[in-house]
């Protein structure tokens, strides 16, 4: 689960983080207020989307001349100018694909005055089963592209539970990043307050980029000047409050159904939706659905106790996506029985009107009743033997249609 800059920002501060003073922001007034309580003289104002790359991003609504999604202002009268740039605007970045994100909210942050920038990560590294940290000189670029070019500028520090974080991880922070004195002491203090919120919020990942050096009233600081966190959302049942912080807007809205009805779904770009149980099932059938020639419309495993109700709940879903020209059913009755899944597949194609070709493969306890269940429906329901069969029979009755 992904949270925005500035809902991240709130959350590492309170584990001791430094980031500069910011207030969110959902319209112009909201913007020009939040401006008038920070101190200035510089403001930033930042387009809260979740995606990253917004600095160099281009608003669709703007022309290419435009400047981007995070912009710096001298005035509040500046700070209104950008405000009304952003909000219901489409900002484009590397990371958002071409069609963009609408910019709902603004987060505005006192400026920094910037002498360098780094970047800083933890994540779940799955090679040694450890928190990494990432660490590098090169902040505010693509972390990607230094990584391919230059991968001799990154550092990975693994962490070891049993001990867990110790003062030499600090130190070897501060050394990659090449700071020395009262900075190394500040970079040790970031990584510590780093990984209490990432241990304390089931983190997936926490990106700082960048994390800058900058000029402050009592010498120089290190502030958290970008942040992107995400949770594990498998942990969310027992972060009660951070599952509040979730904006569904951000979401794709079919996914967000799919979830009330804990369905695992994810859209894709073919004509053939797929209804499957188990996901290592769901894989196979989209694999041999493109081995035959098309593509499949969804990634979607129904679970093991798949009821009626889901069942339905997931037709809809597949149905809301235009593209779909038919779908495939394949269910392994091992814990659940064929009949009873049978009984759902025929109650919801009848709710739901069905208007596409269905093929359905059975297989398990009961499936000879299942069988004829379908068969005596009454629907025009296509049985297919096996899941070969039923990836041929789908891509023959979509080409027919
Ligand atoms: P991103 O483009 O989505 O990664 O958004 P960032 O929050 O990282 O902002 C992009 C760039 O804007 C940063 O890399 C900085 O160079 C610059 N920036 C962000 N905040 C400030 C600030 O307070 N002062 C100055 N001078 N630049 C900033
Ligand atoms: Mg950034």
């Amino acid at each position: 689960m992904n949270i925005h800059e500035y809902q991240a920002k709130e959350l590492l501060a309170k584990f001791g983080v430094a980031v500069p003073k910011g207030i969110a922001a959902m319209t112009v007034e909201e913007a020009v207020a939040a401006a008038k309580q920070l101190p200035g003289p510089l403001y930033v104002v930042k387009s809260q989307i979740h995606a990253g790359g917004r600095g160099k991003g281009k608003f669709k609504e703007l022309g290419p001349d435009a400047k981007g999604g995070v912009r710096l202002a001298k005035t509040i009268e500046e700070v209104e100018a950008h405000a009304k740039d952003m909000l219901g605007n489409t900002l484009v970045t590397i990371q958002t694909g071409e069609h963009g994100k609408q910019v709902n909210r603004l987060y505005i942050t006192d400026g920094a005055d910037i002498k360098q920038e780094f970047y800083l990560a933890l994540l779940v590294d799955r090679g040694s089963s450890r928190i990494a940290v990432v660490a590098s000189t090169e902040g505010g670029m693509d972390i990607e592209t230094v990584a391919h070019d230059t991968p001799e500028k990154i550092h990975t520090i693994i962490i070891d539970p049993a001990t867990g974080l110790q003062p030499h991880h600090g130190r070897s922070v501060a050394a990659a990043l090449g700071l020395s004195g009262d900075l190394a002491k500040q970079a040790s203090k970031v990584l510590a307050g780093l990984y209490a919120a990432f241990l304390g919020t089931d983190a997936e990942q926490i990106e700082i980029n960048p994390l800058a050096v900058c000029e402050g009233k009592d010498g120089d600081e290190l502030l958290v000047l970008d942040a992107k966190v995400a949770f594990d959302g498998n942990a969310m049942f027992r972060h009660k409050d951070l599952a509040e912080l979730r904006d569904l807007t951000e979401e794709d809205p079919a996914e967000v159904e799919a979830s009330e009805y804990d369905l695992a779904y994810i859209k894709l770009d073919g004509n053939i939706g797929c209804m499957v149980n188990g996901a290592g099932l769901a894989m196979a059938t989209m694999d041999i659905i493109k081995l035959n020639g098309e593509f499949p419309a969804n990634f979607l495993d129904v679970g093991g106790g798949a009821s009626k109700e889901k069942v339905t709940a997931a037709f809809k879903i597949i149905l809301k996506d235009p593209a779909v020209k038919g779908i495939l059913v394949n269910i392994f009755g091992g814990i659940m029985k064929c009949d009873i899944i049978a009984d759902g597949i025929v109650a919801a194609a009848k709710e739901v009107n069905l208007s596409v070709p269905l093929v359905v493969r059975l297989e398990g306890t009961n499936v000879q009743e299942g069988k004829d269940i379908l068969a005596n429906s009454g629907l025009p329901i296509v049985a297919a033997n096996d899941l070969g069969d039923a990836a041929k029979k789908i891509v023959a009755e979509v080409r027919a249609a």
